[in-house]
């Protein structure tokens, strides 16, 4: 491959040209900047799809225990309902119902790019997961009542279907134990499924070397056991979660390479951005990220400067699948591919599959957990099982909208939250 790379007309939707002339490895930083500001510009909600207005009548936020659910409805009597995120949101209860809920009300639905961008303009200084978290889940609800009213999945509301199933790998959060008995646990998560990937931590979060939650020498002995005891086969991905300095996180990633690793997430704190670029030049494992970042301009930086071969927008953290389309269409302009974070619990696993349906540049494989269909909010799609297949991939649901219906009675024991 030459060293020029050109924007395609996919990493911009649906446009039918290629608005961009490309640039030369040589372009200096600003120059491709510039270049990923255009990319962020373009429209991902396909307002074609709907002749007419869609205006929002209501807003509802509704809690039952720990499961919150955000059921919006249109003047036509239209509706749309989304689970929020099940850990966080009750520390975010006001935000929505004063600052969020009022502002969407008579509002177009076919505008949603535009309201989420108003959203952030009016409330910047809210920016993370105070203002994304409560906005993703009004936007996922939105897109259902819109998939509904088109009578498309809502992968076909933000881009073209590039994958009617999704490869998943298994993830194991175990840290602090021996690397015998973390290998232990790994297998058997795995045991019995048809999955073709896993990813492990290592590391002992945020920095925290010699931590009770990182034995002495438990990465440098796991990353090869686990290679062994699954084969050469057996895709495997690790996250450090921020634990490494520099030197520590290259000498960890020489590891990774010498046995065959597929990523290396956040090798170094994830927000300083120019160690992560050291980290990422010095080693040739793909090093993934962005499962914190709050801010397109940041993650338009870790693009351009090529700190990140893997993105990791979270659907929830980052504002929903409008604002994670323009990152992994930044990164494919720039070659680079798409594996979006998970937020465990609730309805996390189907925003993901949505969301990877609509993305051309997707990794591989992407975490799910094995007990999704247990933890989560109670679902019903008539055109997926929602669990892994023979082959290790879970198909995405080409209902309408969400494409699942939330078990009824679990929905009529939610009450609408008042703060
Ligand atoms: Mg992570």
């Amino acid at each position: 491959m030459n060293r020029r790379i050109f924007i395609q007309s996919a990493a911009i939707g649906t446009l039918g040209a290629p608005v961009f002339s490309g640039y030369s490895a040589g372009s200096s930083l600003l120059d491709k900047i510039k270049l990923l500001d255009e990319v962020i510009k373009q429209p991902v909600l396909k307002k074609e799809l709907f002749n007419s207005p869609v205006i929002i009548e209501s807003v509802e936020l509704l809690r039952f225990d720990n499961s919150y659910l955000c059921r919006v409805r249109s003047t036509n009597g239209a509706e749309g309902l989304a689970a929020g995120h099940p850990f966080q949101q009750r520390l975010l209860d006001s935000l929505f119902v004063n600052r969020m809920q009022p502002f969407f009300i008579g509002k177009d639905a076919r505008e949603l790019d535009s309201l989420i961008d108003e959203m952030y303009v009016g409330n910047y200084k809210l920016q993370g997961l105070a203002l994304w978290i409560p906005l993703a889940t009004i936007e996922f609800a939105i897109l259902d009542m819109l998939g509904r009213i088109a009578g498309k999945p809502v992968g076909e509301l933000i881009g073209e279907i590039h994958n009617t199933e999704v490869g998943v790998y298994f993830p194991n959060n175990n840290r602090g134990r021996s690397a015998g008995e973390s290998l232990e646990r790994i297998q058997g998560m795995m045991d019995g499924t048809s999955v073709k990937a896993l990813k492990f931590k290592v590391g002992g979060r945020m920095r925290r070397v010699n931590d009770p939650n990182d034995p002495p020498d438990r990465s440098e002995k796991l990353i090869p056991m686990v290679r062994e005891a699954f084969g050469n086969d057996m895709v495997l991905y690790v996250d450090s979660n921020s634990s490494y300095t520099i030197d520590e996180a290259v000498r960890i990633g020489r590891i990774l390479e010498e046995y065959r690793y597929g990523f290396y997430e956040e090798p170094v704190p994830f927000d300083e951005y120019e160690e992560t670029r050291q980290v990422a030049r010095t080693l040739s494992i793909p090093i993934a990220g962005g499962e914190q970042e709050p801010s397109l301009h940041q993650f338009r930086w870790l693009i351009a400067s090529d700190a990140l071969q893997i993105v990791q927008p979270d659907q929830f953290y980052f504002g929903g699948m409008i604002r994670s389309m323009k990152v992994a269409r930044m990164a494919e302009a720039f070659g680079k591919t798409c594996v979006p974070h998970l937020s465990g619990g609730g309805l996390g696993y189907l925003y993901l599959l949505h969301f990877v349906s609509a993305i051309p540049n997707a990794g591989p494989y992407h975490e799910v957990y094995r007990n999704n269909r247990q933890t989560g909010t109670p679902v019903e799609s008539r055109t997926s099982s929602l669990v892994p297949g023979e082959n290790g991939k879970i198909k995405v649901p080409t209902g309408p909208g969400l494409g699942i219906e939330i078990d009824p009675d679990f929905v009529r024991r939610h009450v609408p939250v008042k703060v």
